[in-house]
């Protein structure tokens, strides 16, 4: 792997960090020659931290790594794209991506699961999502039956934007349940794709 460390005063190459199941750009960082071998080596994400002066293993500190899985470089070699496996929220704020509050618009339900952990461990003790996890999971799993039951409900009225509320409340609890019983939309979508038999 060719790549132009030189073209970069400080030889610090910009390493942008995808997320290798859901495709989310997590976050950015900075490699010098040392860090990339570092990063070969340990199959960890390893940065040169211009704010630490020194290499940075992702996760050293809070044991959130970032599982290497592929790295790429650019058509003229001066930036990577680098594929990982999250450990954990990948942003220091506990956010799984370093966008993830603004960046709402594509991958919507994965921003909305990103919500549900955040507002799940949150002390607002006005959130619903909050009060809902301390109920236990056979609550979580009961609500998720009394929504699908409204969709049904609602299957069978004329009333659109009734069907569209309660499908969405249904969405909504679903993801919930996924989170309670430590499991995630994408490995929903992973079971999904094992079935798929292309045409
Ligand atoms: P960590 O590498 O996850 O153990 O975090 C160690 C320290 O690095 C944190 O205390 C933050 O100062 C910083 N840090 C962690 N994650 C990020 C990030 N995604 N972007 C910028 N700084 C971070
Ligand atoms: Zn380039
Ligand atoms: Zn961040
Ligand atoms: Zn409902």
């Amino acid at each position: 792997m060719k790549i132009d460390f030189a073209k970069y005063a400080d030889g610090l190459v910009p390493a942008v960090i995808q997320d290798y199941t859901t495709n989310k750009v997590l976050m950015l960082g900075f490699m010098n020659d040392e860090a990339l071998k570092k990063t070969e080596e340990l199959g960890l994400v390893t940065f040169y931290s211009r704010s630490k002066n020194r290499l940075w293993t992702k996760g050293e500190e809070s044991g959130n790594h970032l599982q290497l899985r592929q790295i790429l470089v650019d058509c003229d070699n001066d930036t990577l794209l680098i594929k990982a496996e999250p450990k954990g929220p990948v942003c220091h704020t506990g956010a799984d991506t370093c966008w993830s509050e603004k960046n709402h618009k594509d991958d919507f339900l994965y921003y909305l699961e990103d919500i549900i952990r955040l507002r799940r461990t949150s002390n607002d003790e006005t959130s619903y999502v909050r009060k809902l996890f301390g109920k236990g999971i056979n609550k979580i799993a009961q609500k998720v039956g009394e929504e699908a039951v409204e969709v049904v409900i609602e299957a069978k009225d004329v009333n659109q934007e009734l069907f569209l509320n309660e499908a969405a409340d249904l969405l909504f609890h679903y993801l919930i349940l996924l989170q309670a019983k430590g499991s995630s939309l994408s490995e929903v979508i992973d079971v999904l794709k094992q079935r798929h038999q292309p045409k």
